[in-house]
């Protein structure tokens, strides 16, 4: 069983029912819509295609203070032109207006870093950029301005019809890029009022990094965003960020998803080069929960495939994930019961963990620990059903147990009818008893499934 979980950006590559039904047996746990490229018709495909297909989450990736170009047709520019970039309708402009803050000099680089340039004219309304790489400029490119902290608004006009119709079509997780700080996140959930699912912070440049503390409490799950990353920062000390971010990513049990570029050449050719592979290893090994294909499955030649090898990149991977949780006393009582839970799944012979959880909070803050039983996550919300799709390790259920008043004995009996236990398994059983507050999983129950059964059955 693969535990790494999987998000597949859909594109015209992927959006077809059969080419999706085969990402999700290959491994897909979560369909991520960009908006940076598509319309409304396509997401609505995407999402009613996904849905078709399996029960996992939709993911919906809004710009947000992200730079983008608009232009109607493509202009290839080479070394020693003067680009002219405006802010409104000019034949190529900027998606925000920034004119204010920039000085002659600045940096401009397009398309993640391909296309180098400087300011070197400030007009009334546009800017003058002498190009200092080649490239061609194509409507959607991404545009980076290393180094300076740029007050846009948080969400676009765009944005806001999108979260409208992520609102409409029960989409389960809302991305934001460029997450600068936690009021980036309290001013999307602001915008986003009656939205119920997962708000995921996508970190991609020095602001999101410097006041990462903040966002990771103020979020639901981080991205870390390594195509923006290593362009807004230097490409080298990418590395070491995403091991800090995913780190305290699991300290706090939040899911976390590594991104970008991760089997990049695989957008033409079937097979990875041996660079690829070892980061999507390294990704695991650095305990995220997820990780992303962009590119290789949204427009690439090879989204079932991609998809597969990422896979078995993965289970390979897991036979040496390891926990990089420390002891940091005592925080609540989910916290300390996964420890204990972490200490008897290694001391016994213990197929599986069920966890019995509404919010799912338990569930994430076992999954930290990368035990080597499966946990199955038990809830009685379709949306924390869908969100445990991110979670490493957890395979979630939805199951309303809350009429039932031996719960144990309902769940197991119900996750032996799904096939997800067996007689002979023996299982620790996790659930809040007695209580109604919050992150407080307080009881242990370790049984064979068949004893649990049986009793019942005598009774
Ligand atoms: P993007 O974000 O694909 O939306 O640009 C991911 C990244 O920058 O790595
Ligand atoms: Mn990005």
């Amino acid at each position: 069983m693969k535990k790494t979980k999987i998000v597949c950006t859909i594109g015209p590559s992927s959006l077809q029912v059969e080419t999706l039904r085969q990402m999700v047996r290959a491994g897909m746990n979560c369909a991520r819509i960009n908006t940076a490229y598509g319309d409304y018709e396509r997401y609505r495909t995407v999402v009613e295609n996904v849905r078709e297909v399996a029960d996992i989450p939709v993911m919906i990736d809004l710009k947000g203070p992200e730079i983008r170009l608009r232009t109607e047709k493509e202009t290839e520019v080479n070394e020693g032109n003067v680009l002219e970039i405006g802010f409104n309708k000019e034949p190529i402009s900027f998606n925000h207006n920034f004119i204010d803050q920039i000085n002659i000099g600045d940096l401009i680089f397009i398309d993640n870093g391909r296309i180098r340039t400087e300011v070197t004219k400030k007009g009334e309304k546009t800017l003058g950029l002498l190009v200092k790489s080649a490239g061609v400029i194509a409507n959607g490119n991404g545009a980076n301005i290393p180094n300076k902290r740029l007050m846009v608004s948080t969400l676009s006009q765009r944005d806001l019809t999108i979260i409208e119709f992520a609102k409409e079509n029960e989409v389960e997780i809302l991305a934001l890029s460029f997450t600068r700080s936690a009021k980036d996140i309290t001013n999307l959930r602001q915008a986003s009022e009656g939205f119920t699912g997962t708000v995921v912070a996508k970190i991609e440049n020095f602001e999101g990094i410097r006041n990462f503390g903040e966002i990771l409490g103020a979020s639901d799950a981080i991205m870390v965003a390594r195509g923006d990353l290593g362009v807004e920062i230097e490409p080298e000390r990418v590395p070491l960020v995403q091991k800090s971010l995913i780190r305290r990513c699991n300290q706090q049990g939040k899911p976390v998803v590594t991104a970008t570029e991760m089997l990049e050449s695989m957008m033409h050719q079937p097979n990875p080069t041996r660079a690829e592979v070892s980061d999507v290893a390294n990704a695991i090994l650095d305990g995220t929960d997820a990780t992303m294909l962009s590119g290789e499955t949204a427009v690439g030649k090879y989204p079932v495939e991609s998809t597969a090898m990422m896979a078995r990149i993965a289970m390979e991977t897991e036979k040496a994930t390891k926990s990089i949780i420390e002891d940091r006393g005592f925080v609540n009582i989910s916290d300390t019961v996964s420890r204990s839970i972490q200490s008897i799944c290694q001391d016994m012979p213990l197929d599986k963990v069920v966890t019995i959880t509404r919010s799912g909070y338990t569930a994430r803050m076992i999954s930290r620990f990368k035990i080597k039983q499966q946990i199955i996550a038990v809830t009685p919300n379709p949306m924390s059903k869908k969100q445990l799709e991110l979670v490493y390790g957890v395979v979630p259920v939805y199951y309303d147990y809350r009429k039932e008043t031996d719960r144990i004995y309902a769940v197991a009996n119900k996750l032996h009818t799904m096939e997800l236990l067996n007689l002979e398994d023996t299982v620790l059983f996790t659930a809040a008893f007695r209580t109604h507050k919050k992150h407080a999983s307080n009881l242990i129950e370790i049984h064979q499934i068949k004893e649990i059964l049986d009793t019942a059955k005598k009774n």
